[in-house]
């Protein structure tokens, strides 16, 4: 939970004004411990690089947590770590699912192509939970310009307990662009090769010019999101949000 007096309705509002033109200062804020403790959650996707360069240049100890489902394409696996120690990230943490879920739940590695969102959940969902036991909030590097879900997305944010940060939120894919260009930064190799959205190499393909960017995720199917964001006490995974585990098990 943030601080005691913390009033998650007020004081979100007050934050989501006073920090709307201030990138820097919303991300320094959330590092500040007025919120308790944070860490970065980060994909060392397409665009991740540059909310990792912010971080580094004042945050370079903060916590950052990566999750590797362990279906990652190799390409992001090299680029985390060549990030990671380009920009001098001091405690990167690799969370992975444990091999006793894995076992039990996915032993051949095929559960993406039957039942994708209990994949999720198994491999992203539950593993990132554990990681954040001991945070009282969380920094994700979406935006409003990713469309659907994410078009209403707040600087600060509750998500249950805890609170969200969303220090890009009104950034686009142009101003991300001349950010990485501007400071020179490294770019996730598959972005060269029509790869916009990065996430698990079974369930991510390319996308065509005017695509939507995360078109190419999960293409086909209704599911549009991993299911690691919670709205309102509902698991984001598609057009239409799904109760939390929690939910589903008291409606059980
Ligand atoms: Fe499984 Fe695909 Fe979700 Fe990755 S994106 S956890 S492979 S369903």
């Amino acid at each position: 939970m943030p601080r005691d007096g913390f009033d998650i309705g007020g004081d979100l509002r007050a934050l989501n004004t006073r920090f709307a033109d201030d990138t820097q200062g919303a991300l320094d804020f959330a590092l500040s411990g007025a919120l308790g403790r944070i860490a970065m959650v980060s994909s060392f996707g397409a665009e991740s690089v540059v909310l990792l360069h912010m971080l580094a240049q004042r945050h370079p100890d903060a916590p950052v947590l990566f999750v590797d489902t362990m279906m990652l394409f190799p390409e992001t696996m090299a680029y985390q770590r060549d990030v990671a120690q380009a920009l001098n990230l001091q405690d990167v943490r690799v969370i992975r699912p444990t091999r006793e879920a894995l076992f039990a739940h996915d032993p051949d590695s095929v559960l993406h192509l039957t039942e994708p969102d209990a994949c999720c959940t198994l491999r992203k969902t539950q593993a990132l939970e554990a990681a954040l036991d001991g945070f009282d909030g969380w920094i994700t590097g979406r935006k409003r310009s990713q469309g659907g879900e994410r078009a209403a997305l707040d600087l600060f944010e509750a998500d249950g307990a805890r609170i969200k940060v969303n220090p890009l939120a009104g950034w686009d894919a142009a101003r991300l662009s001349d950010y990485i260009d501007t400071h020179h930064l490294p770019r996730h190799p598959l972005v060269a090769r029509g790869y916009p959205s990065i996430g698990c190499a079974p369930c991510t393909g390319p996308v065509a010019p005017g695509e939507d960017p995360r078109a190419g995720r999960w293409r086909g199917r209704e599911k549009t999101e991993c299911g690691i964001h919670v709205r309102n006490g509902r698991v984001i995974r598609g057009n239409a949000a799904q109760p939390a585990a929690s939910e589903q098990q008291a409606a059980q």
